[in-house]
């Protein structure tokens, strides 16, 4: 059996030895290991500022909210989001009332296009929300061209890409700030939920701290209407281990997507377009086919599982029945024919050859 994903880690000693660190300090929350992480992980993504949160949802959400506490931005203003992504993403917009508008993906690196965010943008927009999706790079020159000359803050989801660059920066320090998501499964996971915020702009980053405990700035002092959103020791303990060995993880992704690239020679698949500038994470690896539901069942009859990212669009989701006659026909499409290979650090060579050579034999 191949699994989609299979998350034990080769190095368990280390965290049990971390772990072991946090039980006998007898301290477990806003302590010296979340500082340590905060250090670490803003020097990893070349940011000044890494604020840690509970997880990744609340590390976007409360960017908005700082936004919103800063006077930047205020309710009913729009942002321009992605219409191919997760829909925490989205989530993040509407918890702050204010108002997502969808844009169509590339349907060759199924990212935001560009080249139709200009036509989207209104008196009302002040900001764009660009999601490193599958671990690819959804930054480009034209959409940062776009936000300095309307005045728009750049934000990146960077959920699903730890260790993706773009011409050498990592994704994460290219917009004004950027929510990471460390759920167990993405390319730096914890043993739980966890997230943070990275920032050159200090002052959003301390709006965010606040945030994230109350909206104290001082003890049973309470600035803002925050919430209660942050990282426990233990968690952050885990995640420097861990931060330590994702450039490894991901030399390991990058090998086994070339191998799917290199290998896979099928007509009825195309596969994810490299490019130059980019140096992809390969959170996932997505494939496109319209035969993509006999493809998954074959692919499981020969015990190798694969996953849908993701099989409903966020318009065409229950919890925004407000999109219900939204037609975006490039996210539906794309709905329709993804599919997601199996690609984590502990996946054999010989494993990914056993998927090149099923796929290769697939007929519809
Ligand atoms: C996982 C994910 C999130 C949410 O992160 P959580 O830590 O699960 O809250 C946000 N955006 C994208 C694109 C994701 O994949």
């Amino acid at each position: 059996m191949i699994y989609f994903q299979d998350l034990r880690i080769s190095y368990t000693e280390e965290l049990k030895a971390a772990a072991a660190r946090v039980i006998d300090s007898g301290w477990y929350l806003l302590g010296q290991e979340t500082r340590t992480f905060e250090q670490h992980y803003a020097h990893y993504i070349g940011t000044s500022q890494c604020v840690a949160t509970g997880n990744g949802l609340d590390a976007l959400t409360l960017i908005y909210r700082a936004y919103l506490q800063l006077g930047v931005m205020s309710e009913g203003d729009e942002v321009i989001v992605p219409a191919n992504t997760y829909i925490a993403s989205i989530l993040a917009v509407t918890e702050n009332r204010l108002r997502p508008v969808l844009v169509e993906p590339d349907p060759d690196t199924l990212e935001i296009d560009s080249s139709l965010i200009e036509a989207a943008i209104t008196p009302k927009t002040r900001s764009i929300l660009i999601v490193h999706l599958y671990g690819r790079c959804a930054y480009c020159q034209e959409i940062a061209d776009l936000c300095r000359k309307y005045g728009l803050k750049l934000v990146e989801d960077n959920a699903q890409a730890h260790g993706c660059a773009y011409q050498g920066h990592k994704t994460g320090s290219l917009g004004d700030a950027a929510g990471h998501s460390f759920y167990p499964t993405k390319n730096l996971g914890a043993l739980g939920d966890a997230g943070a915020v990275t920032t050159d702009d200090r002052q959003l980053a301390e709006v965010i701290r606040a945030l994230t405990n109350y909206g104290s700035t001082e003890k049973y002092v309470f600035r803002y209407k925050g919430r209660n959103s942050r990282m426990d020791e233990l968690q952050a303990a885990m995640l420097d281990v861990k931060l330590s060995h994702l450039d490894e993880a991901t030399t390991r992704r990058r090998a086994i997507a070339h191998m799917y690239l290199q290998g896979i020679h099928n007509p009825l698949v195309r596969l994810p377009k490299v490019t130059a500038e980019e140096e992809n994470a390969w959170h996932i690896f997505p494939i496109l086919t319209p035969y993509r539901d006999q493809l998954q069942a074959y692919l499981r009859s020969l015990g190798i599982e694969t996953m849908i990212h993701y099989p409903i669009p966020p318009h065409k989701q229950e919890a925004y029945s407000e999109w219900a006659n939204l037609h975006l026909p490039i996210t539906e499409q794309i709905h329709r024919e993804e599919l997601s290979l199996p690609i984590y650090p502990a996946l054999t060579d010989t494993e990914a050859s056993s998927v090149i050579n099923a796929i290769n034999l697939f007929k519809n």
